[in-house]
């Protein structure tokens, strides 16, 4: 997969040559970030910001909110609670990815025992 950003094309009178050229403008690319519960790669908010300040984002795989369902209990005790309940996909708006499974993607994520 190449660039995933956005890119804006856009003319502009340039003062030095005679006439327009074209400028492009490469925004950063979409990062993501893994859920500390479920191991989801995938999050395009950090759970906690550099300020350490929680985003209420709420994972679309383990449905924990942060700064809410982490604020009393670890994301150890999240996590066994979430396989508990046979580690379900949460988000009914966000698809799963194609082949998703839970117990790979707590391995790829070092989070399974
Ligand atoms: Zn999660």
């Amino acid at each position: 997969m190449g660039f995933d950003g956005i890119i804006r094309a856009y003319c502009k009178l340039d003062p030095v040559t005679p006439g327009y050229a074209t400028y492009l403008d490469y925004s950063m690319p979409n990062k993501t970030y893994r859920c500390p519960v479920c191991g989801y790669p995938e999050l395009d908010t950090p759970p906690y910001n550099e300020q350490g300040s929680a985003s209420f984002y709420i994972c679309p795989c383990c449905g924990i909110e942060f700064g809410y369902d982490d604020a009393k209990t670890s994301y150890e005790e999240l996590r066994q609670r979430w396989l508990e309940r046979g580690a379900p996909w949460f988000s009914r708006t966000t698809a799963p990815p194609p082949d998703w499974s839970a117990t790979d993607q707590l391995v790829r994520a070092n989070l399974k025992e």
